[in-house]
């Protein structure tokens, strides 16, 4: 056979296998009109939109008043004439008639944006508030706007910082975190068009790759840090401060760049009546910013890609009396070292990071907002899994509202697999049960065992908690435990090289490790993440044979989790095997193993470690 034919044959056998896994019919759609491709490539028609914002802000502490006016570039890629956008106006979740997912308190509410003037290549646009959305609007345009041009949007606005901060807000009087505070159109999908869905708190964003020159405007004695390049540090930061700035960017220690003295001495920054801080990124998903007068600042950097020689900043910023602080900076750069070196193993993308003492454990381009604790292995762990989204959603380009577990179930996995080189396997492994796993497989009720496909948007409380950690974490493991460490990055890092800067879907990422493993895992795809399973392992009995024993084993939840099984002999011996995944790729249901020894069998124990079993009385049986 020539290899043309052979890679046709291949293909079809893929295609055929594709049809096993439920593809949404918008999905499908998507197929048909190749944006998308089943060998899970993006397609030959693939499209998406993309835009610069020119935003100037303007924040003076005390007053609580924020003022934004911005000229966004918006281009159409799209095959379509567009006649409105869809605007997210996201800090509108603090107005008191916000659907919001939980409770807030008073001090979080707030009339939320204001939209004062809006125009559309100079003419003016109508805003009108919907009485039914919050966060979302529509604009129309009064000229529709073709394939392949582009429009000139502006935006005036207002609006008040709340006094208590979740992702955003006030972190105490003079420290605030300024994220999600311009109006920007949604994403408009090639599979799902214009992204709708209001932000509810608990499930998270969607953004698509734009470029980001933002001007804030802060009196003096106030330092901003945030997303893109800082410009003109020098008319900023006054010479000494300046100085240790540059150093941190090439320093392996820890600099400590503003102190509580610099402050007390007002030697931080110029002293004009209003700085003006000018920050520039590319193709990026989103830009925040905190500002403070009283935060300290400590700065190192690493080299994230050894063929460039590239470093890489890692930034923390916090109030002196937050102690795990005062080793953030040295987190944060361990993290961009070894996410850069190991896991997922592709070069930190940004040119920096800066973690930033706040409420949230939330992660930004370039930015995590993380809570300060006692327990500084904690602390590092956080900051680990902020710093680990990088890679998914920002690199990716995510849909986290629809589709979390893309990007929450990799922060996990790499939360993980760090913790594993901290801390050791046994504990890393103790932490993440405890934390990731024991609240799904302990939890007997049908919410957890939701298919972690689910949409988010169909999701709350803890089937969404579950299903985007967790679960879909434990999944990618045991992919992992599958193709071995080798072949698995293949599948990892070839599908990043796909997908980055782009929007993939479930499907992309499930038919992108078919395609480049070589291997149908649509058998493994359907039980983990479209099926309601859960992990119940059990050992139903054993048998003497003429070559040792044969043990049957029944799988009671359905999911094709990864176990060692450890058979302890009269003679005080043990044996262990590792039953993989693939245990369960012909049978879902029940397996046969067979033990060849000429040994007398005491027990036979399974355990799945951090896969946790939903019932252990079934995992071991003693020998008659
Ligand atoms: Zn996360």
């Amino acid at each position: 056979m020539n290899r043309i034919l052979i890679s046709i044959l291949l293909l079809s056998g893929l295609q055929a296998g594709a049809q096993d896994l439920y593809i949404p019919r918008d999905m499908q759609k998507a197929y048909k009109n190749e944006t998308r491709a089943m060998d899970g490539m993006p397609g030959r028609n693939y499209w998406q939109n993309r835009a610069r914002y020119d935003i100037s802000l303007t924040a003076l502490p005390p007053d609580r008043n924020i003022k934004g006016t911005e000229t966004i570039t918006y281009i159409n890629n799209g095959p379509d004439s567009l006649r409105f956008a869809v605007v997210k106006l996201l800090v509108n979740v603090h107005q008191p008639e916000a659907p919001r997912d939980g409770a807030v308190e008073k001090d979080y509410l707030s009339k939320g944006s204001k939209i004062d003037k809006a125009t559309y290549n100079g003419m003016t646009m109508d805003v009108r508030e919907s009485p039914y959305f919050r966060t979302v609007t529509m604009v129309r345009f009064p000229k529709a706007l073709a394939p392949h041009d582009s429009a000139k949007v502006t935006f005036d606005w207002h609006y008040e910082i709340s006094l208590k901060s979740g992702r955003e807000g006030m972190i105490d009087s003079t420290t605030w975190f300024l994220a999600y505070f311009y109006p920007r159109i949604a994403v408009l999908d090639d599979y799902a068009g214009w992204d709708f869905n209001e932000h509810l708190d608990g499930r998270e964003f969607y953004s698509d790759f734009n470029d980001y020159n933002v001007t804030l405007h802060v009196p003096k004695n106030y330092v901003v840090w945030g997303t893109g390049t800082l410009l003109k540090a020098e008319t900023l930061l006054q010479p000494e401060i300046l100085k240790r700035y540059r150093a941190a960017l090439n320093a392996d220690a820890t600099v400590r760049i503003v102190t509580k003295e610099d402050w007390q001495a007002k030697r931080v920054t110029a002293q004009n009546a209003v700085n003006d801080w000018e920050f520039r990124s590319t193709n990026i998903p989103d830009a925040a910013f905190a500002i403070s007068d009283h935060y300290n600042w400590d700065g190192s950097s690493v080299v994230v890609d050894d063929r460039t020689g590239r470093r890489a900043g890692a930034f923390a910023a916090y109030n002196d009396t937050a102690k795990d602080y005062h080793s953030m900076a040295a987190y944060a750069r361990h993290s961009l070292n070894w996410l850069s070196h190991n896991w997922p193993g592709i070069p930190y993308p940004y040119e920096k990071s800066t973690v930033v003492q706040g409420y949230a454990g939330m992660e930004y381009p370039m930015m995590a907002n993380d809570e300060t604790y006692e327990d500084t292995t904690f602390s590092r762990f956080v900051a680990e899994h902020e710093i680990a989204h990088t890679y998914m959603p920002f690199y990716m380009g995510i849909n986290e509202t629809r589709y979390g577990f893309m990007d929450e179930g990799w922060a996990t996995t790499f939360e993980y697999l760090i913790g594993t080189a901290d801390l050791g396997k046994d504990k890393a492994s103790e932490l993440f049960k405890q934390f990731r796993v024991a609240g799904w497989i302990q939890d007997e009720s049908q919410a957890g065992d939701m298919p972690i496909i689910s949409p988010g948007t169909a999701l709350t409380m803890q089937a969404l908690g579950n299903n985007e950690y967790g679960k879909a974490a434990l999944g990618y493991l045991a992919v992992k435990d599958i193709l071995g460490d080798t072949l698995f990055r293949r599948c990892l890092q070839g599908y990043m090289a796909r997908w980055n800067g782009k929007h993939p879907t479930p499907w992309d990422f499930f038919f992108t490790f078919n395609d480049i493993a070589g291997r149908n895992l649509n058998w493994f795809w359907k039980a983990w993440y479209f099926d309601n399973s859960y992990i119940d392992l059990a050992i139903k009995s054993q048998k003497k044979t003429k070559t040792g024993y044969t043990l049957s084993l029944a799988n009671i939840g359905g999911m094709p989790a990864p176990s060692d099984l450890t058979a302890t002999y009269e003679d005080g011996s043990r044996e262990i095997i590792h039953l993989g995944p693939a245990t369960w790729e012909k049978n879902l249901r029940e397996a046969t193993i067979n033990l060849d020894t000429k040994k007398v069998l005491k027990t036979v124990a399974i355990d799945g470690g951090i896969w946790m079993d939903a019932d252990e009385s079934n995992n071991s049986l003693a020998a008659q």
